[in-house]
């Protein structure tokens, strides 16, 4: 058993480490803490390799505006293919986040389009499966001279928009898709 978790399995108060009565959200019945279980915030890029001009773009008869991905490094999801992001740190907005995970990912900055939507997602991390709340932004290069993360990242491709691979996590398959939607309404 996990000791004392943080995900939707705690099992264990995290102010006093009595075991809880039940799955969050409880009440310990040592010290009477309130735990909840809520969706952690992250925020995820698609990178679109150029503005996309008003109007129909994207549709399946202009399969030409592509997004960047990038190659996972690092478990969990090795070796699949993702977009830029990130968790939010502390009281972070998410679309400052979006700004600094560009900048440490890919070492440049970028400019933040709309933000394409929410989206409910799962993250396997230290052995517990965490709720996240995906916050996805369109967005631009400011510099094409990309510098990958090697702890991050492999390798990084360009990607037709309507033709994607199969992306490490099913909320950034879902964001590309809406990505598709709001530039081809
Ligand atoms: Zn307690």
């Amino acid at each position: 058993m996990i000791p004392r978790g943080y995900g939707p399995g705690a099992s264990f108060c995290p102010r006093c480490a009595a075991a809880l009565p039940g799955p969050a959200p409880t009440t310990c019945a040592r010290c009477r803490y309130q735990l909840f279980v809520n969706a952690r915030p992250t925020v995820g890029l698609v990178i679109l390799d150029r503005d996309p001009p008003d109007g129909a773009v994207a549709e399946p008869s202009r399969p030409d505006l592509r997004f960047l991905a990038l190659r996972r490094a690092a478990e969990p999801m090795r070796g699949r293919w993702e977009t830029p992001g990130g968790f939010c740190d502390g009281f972070e907005h998410p679309a400052e986040a979006a700004v600094r995970e560009a900048r440490e990912e890919l070492g440049v900055s970028i400019t933040l389009g709309d933000h394409l939507g929410m989206y409910v997602g799962s993250y396997e991390f230290q052995d517990e499966i965490l709720p996240v709340l995906d916050n996805f932004y369109l967005a631009t290069l400011d510099d094409p001279h990309v510098v990958l993360d090697p702890a991050e990242s492999a390798e990084l491709s360009w990607f037709s928009l309507v033709d994607p691979p199969p992306l490490a996590f099913a909320t950034m398959d879902a964001a590309v898709r809406d990505a598709v939607r709001r530039l081809g309404g």
